[in-house]
């Protein structure tokens, strides 16, 4: 794509959230936006003298002033979208800005799809994909650490350490081409000494990206958490415990809870959602089955799951499927007695902790332990993390897995081909993380997450 040309539309939305505010401003960028803008802004004294500046301006819909602001002007490719870019800063009221909108869109522009702008950012070479998907994850972290976290790949962290990865990819795919090409050529025989160096340092900056993905990805993306166990073991008293506040029903009848409900904290500055579960039981009643239907697929998609036991009638049925998950048993009621039987050879190697989810004992503790098995140490370095969703995991998996089979094949001492073959596919997953080969349905996949005007 390139910037400005005639037959790229020009777009338009409100970059502000929805609902009255005291400003809130329009965004216009493609060829047109300076011509649709020109049409309905006067300025006081001047129009702009210069670009990125702001310039005090009256706002007009079918010819009628509707308001008092600014506008800054962008010219490509110096603007976020790569493109002309015209910024409206009016008041913000929610009917206003859209009566705005509507006359930019009279004017020629059309309407943004979620995501557009950055989409076109990306096309433009301003920014590259790991960037592009961080811009949401910044826009919508919860805390400090995870606004670190989104923000070291908005600042391009990830691209910069897979640029120089390629780098070196291609340096050594083109030794091994060379000497491909002038095979029998003992003057270009392939230094397998110098190619190895090469590739052992690109893996020792591979590796570590590719073995702290997992609990990357909990660091960017928050951690999911499913209460799980028999009915009237202590489910809901724990998720409001918690939560501190009355969020499920709590009550000695069974079958009490029959959808999943959910509710956030923070665990030393990480979001952890938990999933508070129906009591996994046979039964025949529709609605209560569904429940427990439900209470599996939450196990299924979190990343830990609390099998919840009463130290009263231990129960340590955990279904066979949950065990391809992480596991941490919670011993609940210690206020009604602390003894513990012999664990079942089954559960005997999981993590456990003891609570009174009525008392609100051992709670702390829990939260500490819950950390301590997703994250490990609290101590963690966000810059450790680069990698911060599953399809740059995945390919940087593909990328290590390939380069690892080169360093083998070239210390075997196998021919040149089968070396370059796996050094293609390196090369192929790292320009799917940045996003060089993307595939329309993925841009599309990945764009559609954005809100409007971004
Ligand atoms: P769920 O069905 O597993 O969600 O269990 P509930 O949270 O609804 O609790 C069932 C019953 O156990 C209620 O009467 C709770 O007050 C009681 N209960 C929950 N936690 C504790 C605890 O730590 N100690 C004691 N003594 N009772 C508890």
């Amino acid at each position: 794509m390139k910037p400005n040309q005639p037959n790229v539309s020009t777009i338009a939305a409100i970059a502000t959230a929805p609902g009255d505010g005291a400003i809130g401003i329009i965004r216009i960028s493609g060829p047109k936006a300076l011509v649709v803008a020109k049409k309905m802004v006067r300025f006081k004294h001047s129009p702009p003298q210069k670009v990125q500046t702001l310039t005090r301006c009256s706002i007009f819909c079918k010819g009628k002033p509707v308001d008092k602001g600014m506008i800054a002007i962008f010219k490509a490719p110096k603007s976020y979208t790569g493109e002309d870019v015209v910024e409206l800063f009016c008041h913000g009221g929610w009917r206003l800005l859209n009566l705005i909108l509507e006359e930019i869109l009279k004017n020629g522009a059309k309407l943004a799809e979620p995501g557009e702008f950055t989409k076109r950012a990306f096309l433009n070479g301003k920014i590259d994909l790991t960037q592009a998907e961080s811009i949401m994850d910044l826009v919508h972290a919860p805390t400090l650490q995870m606004a670190q976290s989104a923000f070291q790949q908005v600042n391009g962290e990830l691209y910069q350490a897979i640029v120089t990865l390629k780098k070196e990819i291609g340096f050594a795919l083109s030794m091994v081409n060379a000497s491909i090409d002038f095979e029998g050529d003992d003057q270009v025989s392939l230094d397998r000494k110098g190619i190895i160096t090469r590739l052992q340092n690109a893996y020792a900056q591979l590796k570590p990206l590719v073995e702290h993905s997992e609990m990357s990805l909990l660091i960017h993306h928050g951690m999911k958490v499913s209460i799980i166990g028999p009915p009237n073991v202590g489910k809901s008293s724990l998720i409001n415990i918690l939560l501190k506040e009355e969020k499920a029903i709590v009550h000695d009848q069974e079958g009490t809870t029959r959808d999943v409900l959910n509710g956030a904290i923070l665990i030393h500055g990480l979001r952890v959602d938990f999933f508070d579960t129906a009591g996994l039981r046979e039964t025949q009643e529709v609605v209560e089955n569904e429940g427990v239907k439900r209470s599996f697929i939450a196990a299924e998609q979190s990343d830990l799951i609390l099998w919840v036991v009463d130290m009263k009638k231990p129960n340590y049925q955990i279904p066979d499927s949950l065990f391809n998950k992480k596991i941490l048993l919670v011993f609940n009621k210690i206020d009604l007695t602390n003894f513990q039987n012999i664990l079942p050879p089954h559960v005997v190697h999981l993590p456990t902790c003891r609570i009174s989810a009525l008392q609100g004992k051992g709670i702390d503790v829990l939260k500490e332990k819950i950390f301590e098995i997703l994250i490990g140490s609290k101590n963690y370095k966000v810059e450790d993390h680069l990698i911060a969703n599953l399809r740059q995991k995945q390919a940087a998996e593909t990328a290590a897995q390939a380069l690892k089979q080169a360093i083998e094949k070239t210390l075997l001492g196998e021919k040149e081909e089968m070396i370059a073959e796996e050094l293609h596919i390196v090369s192929f997953a790292l320009n799917e993380i940045v996003g060089y080969i993307s595939p329309e349905e993925i841009l599309d996949e990945i764009f559609k997450r954005f809100c409007l005007g971004k």
